[in-house]
This record gives structure tokens, C-alpha cells and sequence, in this order.
């Protein structure tokens, strides 16, 4: 299919690895010039590399995304983007008397001030050209509470509740905003979470990964390229009429009718 959104730009935040990574990738593959951002240098540049060689222009922007000069450092390489793509690190796990305010400001800031920020920060100028996307990636939490990523709960669903209101307030001029929800998929951070498993419960990583994926319908783990085509085809311009929605792509890990 053709997306058709060759020859337009995205910011995507957080995508030297991972589900920013995949984003980036089907993006490119759908012929966007893109603004790729991490934080260490190496990866990143090694990430702009391989996405130059599908065709298309690459800028990368080594900055936190979570802090404010890292932001305007990004904003000012990218300038003026059609399309913008939200992502950062996830909050550590822990147990809902591990967190204090400076745990809950750090994962407000990562998981919700920024991709508010970011928004605040380009949406004018989409609207001022009638046409834009915006996906978050956020997380399979915002529906069905994870307990032990209680930061992650809590900071991402007030984005979703952000986000529900303002993507209604732009819809009518040619920009949507959605979420992607996550499920378990074979990342870093997938790696991190099984890591804590294997020493809460004295199991191998072979074990924690067989036990997590008999726990969801598919029986495994998403990839990072299932997850950037769905990221792909919402920034298409096909998906104009998907509004403020919460997409989950988790295997059926979510077990929920609607
Ligand atoms: P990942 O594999 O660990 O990749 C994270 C990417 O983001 C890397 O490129 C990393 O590069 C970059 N990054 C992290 N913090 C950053 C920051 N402050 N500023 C700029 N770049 C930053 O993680 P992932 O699995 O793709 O997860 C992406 C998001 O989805 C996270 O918020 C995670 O919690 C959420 N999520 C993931 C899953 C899953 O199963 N994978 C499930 C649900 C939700 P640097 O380290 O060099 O900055």
C-alpha cells in the first residue's frame, strides 16, 4: 500500500533502538526524510546511517529528549515536521512504596510533559498547513494497570487523557493524534523488565521470556518493524479519520472486549 506520505517530514523521538527505531524505519520505507534522536551518540549515528540507505534524508540530534535544552536543541534541527512521533525511555519498575515525588516528577517529565511539550511545540505550525500526525508511543498500561511500572500507570495515562481532548481540538484542521500502546516487544527495555524477573524469581532469562510469552494469546513477543508499520500507517494518509484513539498492539495481552 502506499502510505502516501512520501517526501514529508518526521521528528521521532527516542529511536536509535526499539519501537522508536521501527517507527523510523517504516517511515523511511515509506519514503519520509527524517529527525532521529537518542541520547548516546554511537548508536544513533550508526541508526542515521542505515536509515540514509533506504533514500532519505536523516538528521540525528544526540540530546534528552526528557529535558528541556535536549528539546530545544531537537525542535530547532527539525523545524517545521508533518509528522511527529513521541517516544522515550520507560520508568523503572519497582513497588508502589519505592516511589517519591522525585520518582513521580522524573516519569511525568519522560512520559507525559514531554510528548506534551513536543505537541505544544509543533502542532501550530500543522495546523497552520492543514495537515499532521502525531503518534505517541505509550503503553498496554493505560488500559490494564502493570503494578509494578505504577510510574509508567500513572504518567502515561495522564497523557492519554491529554491527548483525548486535544486531538479533538485539531482534528478539524487535518492533524490527528493518536497512541500506540505497546505490548511485551523484543527490545532493550523488554530485556531490562525480564531481567528483574529472573531475580525476583530466581529464574533464567530463557525461562522469564517462555513464561511471559505463554501469558499472551500470540504466544510471543512483537517486533519492533510489526510495531513501526502500525505507527506508519496511522502517520499515513490513509488513517485522516483515526481521532484520538488508543491502538494496542499487544498480542491480545490485553484481555478486554473493546
Ligand atoms: P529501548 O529498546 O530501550 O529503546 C529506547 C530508545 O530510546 C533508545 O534508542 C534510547 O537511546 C532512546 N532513549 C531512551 N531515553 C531517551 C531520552 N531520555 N532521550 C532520548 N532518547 C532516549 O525501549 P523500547 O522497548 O523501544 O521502548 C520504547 C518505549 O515504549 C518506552 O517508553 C517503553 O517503556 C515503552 N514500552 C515498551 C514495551 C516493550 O515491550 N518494549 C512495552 C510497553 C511500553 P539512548 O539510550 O541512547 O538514549
Amino acid at each position: 500500500m502506499d502510505l502516501g506520505i512520501s517526501g514529508k517530514r518526521a521528528l521521532v523521538c527516542a529511536s536509535s533502538k526499539g519501537l522508536g527505531r521501527g517507527c523510523a524505519e517504516a517511515l523511511a520505507e515509506a519514503g519520509v526524510h527524517l529527525v532521529i534522536n537518542a541520547r548516546s551518540s554511537g548508536p544513533l549515528d550508526e541508526a542515521a546511517e542505515a536509515l540514509r540507505g533506504r533514500g532519505v534524508e536523516v538528521t540525528a540530534i544526540a540530546a534528552d529528549i526528557t529535558s528541556e535544552a535536549g528539546r530545544t536543541e531537537v525542535l530547532e534541527a527539525a523545524g517545521a515536521v508533518d509528522i511527529l512521533v513521541t517516544n522515550a525511555g520507560g520508568p523503572p519498575p519497582g513497588m508502589w512504596h519505592d516511589w517519591d515525588r522525585d520518582a513521580f516528577i522524573a516519569a511525568l517529565d519522560a512520559n507525559m510533559l514531554t510528548p506534551i511539550a513536543l505537541m505544544t511545540a509543533l502542532l501550530p505550525d500543522m495546523m497552520e498547513r492543514g495537515w499532521g500526525r502525531v503518534v505517541n508511543i505509550t503503553s498496554q498500561s493505560v488500559k490494564a494497570p502493570i503494578p509494578q511500572l505504577g510510574l509508567s500507570n500513572a504518567a502515561r495515562t495522564g497523557l492519554t487523557g491529554y491527548v483525548a481532548g486535544t486531538a479533538r481540538q485539531v482534528a478539524e484542521k487535518g492533524v490527528t493524534i493518536n497512541n500506540l500502546l505497546p505490548g511485551i516487544h523484543a527490545t532493550d527495555r523488554a530485556d531490562a523488565l525480564d531481567r528483574g524477573v529472573t531475580e525476583t524469581q530466581g529464574i533464567t532469562m530463557e525461562e522469564a521470556r517462555a513464561q511471559r510469552a505463554a501469558s499472551i494469546p500470540a504466544r510471543r513477543y512483537g517486533t519492533a518493524a510489526e510495531f513501526g508499520a502500525a505507527c506508519a500507517f496511522l502517520c499515513s494518509v490513509h488513517a485522516g479519520f483515526i481521532v484520538g484513539q488508543n491502538i494496542l498492539a499487544d498480542g491480545g495481552a490485553t484481555n478486554a472486549t473493546i
